[in-house]
C-alpha cells in the first residue's frame, strides 16, 4: 500500500552509499551496456557523462528483479533521458546500437587495450591514439618512449590481463602477512578493494597494514619491499611515501580521491604450484611454500609456466586513520565517490581516506570502526559485499 503502489520505486535512494548493492544482481544486460558508454565517456574525457552512465548503471544492480519493461523503471532515480532511450532499445531489440558501435569502433577498443596497461592512463592513451598507435605491440614496433611502470606494464601485459582468482589472492595474502610479520610483528594486515567485497576475481590484490601503536608503521613499506625484494617475489615496485598533513591536507583537498598514504604499487611474481599446493591443502604458508619447493622445485624457474605476474597495492595507515583508509580502500570507486559527495552536499562535511571533517562545527570526527564513519555521516551502515555499486 505504497502511494504509487511501486515499492521498489520507493524505496530506491539516490546515492549509491545509501543503498545495498549486491555483486550479483538481476540486471547485466542493462548495466554492461550502460558502463560501455560510461568507459568511452572516460575515454573521451567527459567525466560528468561518464559519471553519469555509471550512476544509471548502478541503480539497476540494486533492483530486486531483473527489468522487462519501462514500466519498471517509474520513479528511479539517476536515469537521465540517454540512458533511458539506451534501456528502451536493448528492452525493445535486444541490443542498443549506440552500445554495439561504441563496443566495436575502433578508438575504444585501442583505448581500451593501451589504457588498460599498468602505468598508462586516458591522457597518454589518447595522445597514443592520435599518433595512429593501437595496442601495447605497437608501442614495442614503434620504440615509444616509456617510463619505468609502463615498461613492466608491456612486458607483463598478458599476464595483468588475466584476472586474479581469490585463491591468487589468497596465497599473495599469505605472503605479505609474512613479509609483513617479519619486520614488524604485531602489525595488522587487511584485504582490500573487491576481494573484500566479495568479488571471486580481481586486476589486482590490495593490502592495508597498520600497527596499534602509532608511529610504528612509519617507513613500513621499503622493509617490506625489501624482504619481498630479497625473497625474489618482486617483479616491480614503486613507493611513494606518506605525505599526508592534516591542516594542509584535511578540508582543502577532500574533493581529490588520490590519498597520501605511503603506498606501493607493485607486481609480484607468483609461483603457480603455490596456488595449487594452497587449493589441495589446509597449510599454512610456510607449509605451502616449502611444500613447493620440495616436490616440484624446477617449476620455481620455468618462465614459460612456472609462475605468474600479479598486480598488488600495498598502503600502510596509521592506526588513528585506519577505520578511514579501510572505508577508502574497499570501494567500489562509484561507492566511494558517493560516499564523499554525500558526505559535501548533504552533510557540510568532507570525507577522504584519512579523515572526516565537519564544515559546521570546525572539527575532524575521530572514528575507530566504519561503523561509526556511517553514523556520523547519518547513513545506515552498508556492509563491504553490498557496496557493489
Ligand atoms: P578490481 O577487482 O578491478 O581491482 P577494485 O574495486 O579492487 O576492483 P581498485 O582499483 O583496486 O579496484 O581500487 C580499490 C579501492 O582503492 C577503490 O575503492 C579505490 O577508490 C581505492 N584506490 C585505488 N587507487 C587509489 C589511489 N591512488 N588513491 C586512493 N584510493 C585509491
Ligand atoms: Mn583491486
Ligand atoms: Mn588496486
Amino acid at each position: 500500500p505504497k502511494p504509487n503502489g511501486d515499492p521498489t520505486a520507493m524505496l530506491m535512494k539516490s546515492y549509491a552509499c545509501q543503498r545495498r548493492t549486491p555483486l550479483k544482481h538481476h540486471n547485466s544486460f542493462l548495466t554492461e551496456a550502460l558502463e560501455i558508454l560510461s568507459q568511452n565517456a572516460e575515454y573521451n574525457d567527459n567525466e560528468g557523462r561518464s559519471v553519469a552512465f555509471r550512476r544509471a548503471a548502478s541503480v539497476l544492480k540494486a533492483l530486486p528483479r531483473r527489468v522487462r519493461s519501462m514500466q519498471d523503471l517509474r520513479c528511479l532515480p539517476c536515469l537521465g533521458d540517454h540512458s533511458q532511450r539506451v534501456i528502451k532499445e536493448i528492452l525493445e531489440d535486444g541490443s542498443s546500437r549506440e552500445v554495439e558501435s561504441t563496443r566495436q569502433s575502433e578508438q575504444y577498443q585501442a583505448m581500451k587495450a593501451l589504457t588498460g596497461i599498468f602505468g598508462v592512463g586516458v591522457r597518454t592513451a589518447d595522445r597514443w591514439f592520435r599518433e595512429g598507435l593501437r595496442s601495447p605491440d605497437d608501442l614495442i614496433r614503434t620504440g615509444q618512449q616509456l617510463n619505468r611502470e609502463q615498461q613492466a606494464g608491456v612486458q607483463y601485459y598478458d599476464d595483468l590481463q588475466k584476472p586474479v582468482t581469490k585463491a591468487e589472492a589468497d596465497v599473495i595474502s599469505d605472503i605479505v602477512e609474512k613479509a609483513v610479520h617479519a619486520v614488524l610483528p604485531g602489525a595488522e594486515i587487511q584485504l582490500m578493494g573487491g576481494f573484500r567485497r566479495g568479488k571471486e576475481v580481481g586486476h589486482d590484490v590490495d593490502f592495508l597494514i597498520t600497527h596499534p601503536e602509532e608511529g610504528k608503521e612509519e617507513g613500513l613499506m621499503p622493509k617490506i619491499t625489501n624482504w619481498l625484494k630479497e625473497q625474489g617475489l618482486l617483479l616491480y615496485q614503486k613507493t611513494t611515501r606518506n605525505s599526508y598533513l592534516e591542516k594542509m591536507d584535511g578540508p582543502a583537498r577532500a574533493s581529490s580521491n588520490m590519498d597520501r598514504f605511503e603506498r606501493c604499487f607493485s607486481i609480484f611474481k607468483l609461483q603457480k604450484c603455490a596456488v595449487s599446493c594452497k587449493l589441495s591443502s589446509t597449510a599454512s604458508a610456510e607449509d605451502v611454500s616449502t611444500a613447493c619447493e620440495r616436490e616440484r622445485p624446477d617449476e620455481h624457474h620455468s618462465e614459460a609456466s612456472g609462475w605468474r605476474a600479479v598486480r598488488v597495492d600495498l598502503v600502510v595507515s596509521p592506526y588513528s586513520q585506519f577505520a578511514f583508509a579501510t572505508l577508502g580502500w574497499t570501494g567500489s570507486k562509484l561507492f566511494e565517490r558517493e560516499l564523499r559527495r554525500w558526505a559535501g552536499q548533504e552533510k557540510h562535511m568532507s570525507l577522504s581516506s584519512h579523515a572526516l571533517y565537519d564544515s559546521k562545527q570546525n572539527l575532524y570526527l575521530r572514528a575507530k570502526t566504519e561503523e561509526e564513519i556511517f553514523a556520523y555521516l547519518g547513513l545506515e551502515f552498508i556492509p563491504p559485499s553490498e557496496r557493489n555499486a
